[in-house]
């Protein structure tokens, strides 16, 4: 069976159980690190996340994969300190955020092929002198198309992911260019039962998402819990839609949460929108009040959906016999 590679070490297939998909320990921009008015205490951070695990075992869950792009403050150190005192399979990412908020000018000057080869040394051999080896790809794009900068990138996730076998979570924005990053995915020869394109429910049109299930990936409804950005009830309609449709087996679940994102002052700046809020947010998170807990998706939203007839049944299979075949490489 095929193995999976955790920040702790590897593990079977098998053994990956209940998953989330698409979570964050910690996040930040790029030049955080230069900001030294902006302290950042590593042990009370050390402390919280284990909390947050422990509250998901709690529930089941086996595995967090934490899709943190290289260049957002990716430090597998510190993801391994959590997941072992949380007794946690954490798996991270290799792999580069979009545009407008990433993409480290050094990367943007080399070629799909060179990128390539960084995923897959950070794949084979391991992330820097750590020893810890990526075990997903993430590939994010924006929106309302793939920009030129971006392309390269996703190009580099699909070649990466052909030649080692290891499956590609993504980002959209906004709901859109999922159908764009299928292209590029086959184009450059990464099987489709590997890929999930993810943050679909970012967008409301069931027949969107009706068009990446057909086109053969798997589907991520991962930002649940951001209701501005569409509400949950809508989430949940729309998840009833693809279970009627017949596409259990493709369906991922997911929040996109975090427990500490250095830099909420960037998002509202760039985006203009509730700075007063972000304050807020951002001081809690350095004082340890801040709370959003990761197991909303438990307690808040899977009633949402027994309360349309999805059974538990339903919702077991997409949070565990889907993530652990997609790991596997098995085709559903
Ligand atoms: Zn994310």
């Amino acid at each position: 069976m095929t193995t999976v590679n955790t920040v702790t070490g590897p593990i079977q297939a098998g053994e990956v159980g209940k998953t989330l998909i698409h979570e964050h320990l910690y996040i930040t921009f790029m030049g955080s690190e230069y900001d030294v008015l902006m302290p950042f205490d590593r042990k009370a951070f050390v402390r919280d996340a284990v909390n947050r695990l422990k509250a998901l075992k709690a529930h089941g869950v086996k595995t967090f994969v934490d899709p943190c792009p290289i260049e957002l403050g990716r430090d597998v150190n510190l993801m391994k300190e959590v997941a072992e005192k949380a007794e946690m399979n954490v798996v991270c990412a290799t792999g580069f955020y979009w545009e407008k908020y990433g993409l480290p000018i050094y990367w943007r000057a080399k070629s799909a092929e060179q990128i390539a080869e960084l995923y897959i040394h950070e794949i084979e051999k391991g992330i820097g002198d750590t020893g810890v080896k990526a075990g997903v790809i993430k590939v994010a794009t924006g929106e309302p198309v793939i920009s030129e900068a971006e392309i390269p990138f996703v190009q580099a996730a699909a070649m990466a992911s052909k030649a080692t076998g290891i499956p590609i979570v993504t980002h959209t924005e906004l709901g859109c260019c999922g159908p764009d990053q299928q292209k590029i995915f086959a184009d450059f020869g990464a099987e489709k039962h590997k890929c999930m394109i993810g943050h679909s429910c970012g967008n409301p049109d069931p027949a969107y998402h009706k068009e990446i299930v057909d086109n053969g990936t798997y589907i991520g409804f991962d930002r649940i819990g951001y209701e501005s950005m569409q509400p949950d009830d809508l989430r949940a309609d729309n998840v009833v839609h693809l279970l009627k449709g017949g596409y259990r087996d493709q369906l991922m679940m997911s929040q996109d949460r975090f427990c500490h994102l250095r830099g909420m002052h960037i998002l509202t700046n760039i985006l203009e929108a509730d700075k007063e809020e972000a304050d807020a947010m951002e001081r809690a998170m350095q004082d340890g009040t801040w709370d959003l807990p990761f197991t909303d998706i438990f307690e808040k939203f899977f009633p949402k959906l027994r309360d349309r007839g999805v059974s538990d049944e339903d919702i077991n299979h997409i949070m565990e016999v889907n993530p652990v075949r997609f790991f596997s490489g098995e085709k559903f």
